[in-house]
């Protein structure tokens, strides 16, 4: 390594003090609690050195001199023909033959510079043959495995014509894990109210999601991984799996995957943009540029028809976004995606083609952002909120659905009053209630102005957009009351 540094210019001054310090080089090894005698350390760089990255990098730095530009693909007008990051690399080769002669030139290099690789964690991809089995691979005397898929930099890529196939899958497990760790966690101290559970999954689940979206983006997996957040917060919400997923974005004011996913990419796509020409990225970017062009499919086709649906949003064209100062394009970003996914729910919650479930939800539910009943402390209040508001509750009119044979809306009667068995009645009319209606109602009277003049369908959008703590847990035990009434008419009969 001084050898090389010696070369590159580094002062003999700078390297007597580098020479003297790893003379004086040592180590341990600690095993279940034990800690071995120290011994001397005369290869590699010091573990956890602060220097060690760039001693490392500089030493390897050469690599590429050994490596054989015949045996590199082109990308624009250069040959690539290794990625290294750390001491992660990535041979690239376009046929068999050639990558064996690759790997010959790596053998002479590391026996030069006693560098040793490990060939049981080394592996071969073959992309583009279906039976990538056929061919065989050697380093020194060791076989090399052919896989078919490998994980380069915590990404899966797979040697499928799109390497990132069921990336979803990968994705998915490390979240599901996030999750029951978070619930261990939780469920030691108590209950994970919605705002935390909202918090959690912006530091500790989306971070595992985003990772690598740049480059995997697709549609189909944005959608898949948005079934595992809506999962996520209906548990959190303690409502059923069905309900509308407009409503549980709405309480909670959280934009989907997909739309996270999209501001990710184009961010990056951004930035690409901004890459100085000599980068290797830009080389490769470049390339999906003009295959794109050619007619081919490719990261950048995707990539394009999210800018384009953007651009025609934010009322920009294409040059004008990819030209935007980058300190303020994520603000940018951020603000139109949240207006557009805005609008599109609240039309959706509007619209009873789109949102049938929401019928009574579109009443008192207007704006984008999370509701106050959610920070109530009590599970069994919040859950009865949600759950009466987002229609995930046992009244006639949501019983009648989920008959083989649907009843038509005006048909879900209530057994007791023989009229529409719906929100309004269940709160404002019903006789089964009507014994714990009055506390309710006094309550409403003393926060909502000339709530007993008003109509009924007015009282009720006026109670469900009343935000007052103490209003909001009178109505929540109602609720709950209510439920055991339903389920236990006679019971409960005063
Ligand atoms: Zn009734």
């Amino acid at each position: 390594m001084f050898v090389k540094l010696l070369k590159i210019g580094y002062s003999s001054k700078l390297l007597k003090v580098m020479t003297d310090m790893y003379s004086k080089a040592s180590s341990s090894v600690k095993w279940k609690g034990y800690l071995s005698k120290s011994f001397k350390d005369i290869m590699g760089v010091t573990q956890e050195g602060i220097t060690s990255p760039f001693l490392f990098k500089s030493f390897l730095a050469d690599l590429g001199e050994h490596l054989s530009d015949e045996c590199g693909i082109i990308l624009c007008e250069s040959i690539v023909k290794h990625l290294l990051w750390a001491d992660d690399l990535f041979l690239v080769s376009p046929s068999a033959t050639l990558m064996q002669t690759q790997l010959n030139n790596l053998k002479d290099y590391c026996s030069k510079w006693h560098l040793v690789v490990n060939a049981l964690k080394t592996k071969i991809l073959v992309f583009g043959v279906k039976d990538p089995g056929k061919f065989k691979f050697t380093f020194g005397n060791n076989a090399i495995e052919t896989s078919g898929s490998y994980t380069y930099l915590g990404n899966l890529i797979r040697d499928s014509r799109n390497p990132f196939t069921k990336i979803d899958e990968v994705i998915l497990h490390k979240c599901y894990k996030a999750c029951y760790k978070i619930r261990d966690y939780v469920d030691a101290v108590g209950q994970l109210i919605p705002s935390h559970a909202v918090h959690f999954f912006n530091v500790l689940i989306a971070p595992l999601l985003d990772y690598g979206s740049e480059v995997w983006y697709s549609e189909g997996t944005a959608e898949k991984l948005e079934v595992f957040q809506k999962k996520y917060f209906k548990r959190n919400l303690s409502v059923r799996i069905n309900t509308p997923d407009e409503a549980v974005f709405g309480e909670l004011g959280v934009l989907p995957v997909s739309v996270r996913l999209k501001k990710n990419l184009l961010k990056f796509m951004h930035r690409l943009n901004t890459l100085p020409n000599s980068s290797l990225v830009k080389w490769a970017y470049s390339e999906l540029v003009t295959l794109h062009e050619l007619g081919y499919d490719t990261w950048y086709s995707k990539a394009s028809k999210v800018m384009s649906e953007f651009v025609s949003i934010a009322g920009l064209d294409d040059g004008c976004f990819l030209k935007l100062n980058s300190s303020s394009v994520k603000a940018k970003l951020d603000r139109i995606f949240l207006t557009e996914y805005s609008k599109k729910w609240l039309n959706n919650i509007n619209n009873s083609d789109i949102c049938k479930k929401l019928r009574t939800y579109k009443l008192f539910k207007s704006e984008f952002k999370f509701e106050k009943y959610l920070d109530i402390p009590s599970k069994s209040v919040r859950a009865a909120i949600s759950r009466f508001r987002m229609s995930s509750h046992h009244l006639p009119i949501e019983l009648g659905r989920h008959h083989k044979q649907i009843i038509p809306a005006e048909k879900r009667l209530c057994k007791k009053c023989q009229v529409v068995g719906n929100e309004i009645h269940h709160l404002l009319e019903c006789k089964i209630t009507q014994s714990i209606r009055e506390v309710l109602l006094k309550a409403a009277s003393k926060y909502i102005v000339n709530f007993r003049s008003l109509s009924k369908v007015n009282q009720f959008s006026e109670i469900m957009s009343c935000k007052e703590r103490e209003f909001l847990l009178c109505l929540g035990n109602f609720l709950i009351e209510a439920d055991h009434l339903i389920k236990d008419p006679v019971g409960h009969t005063p």
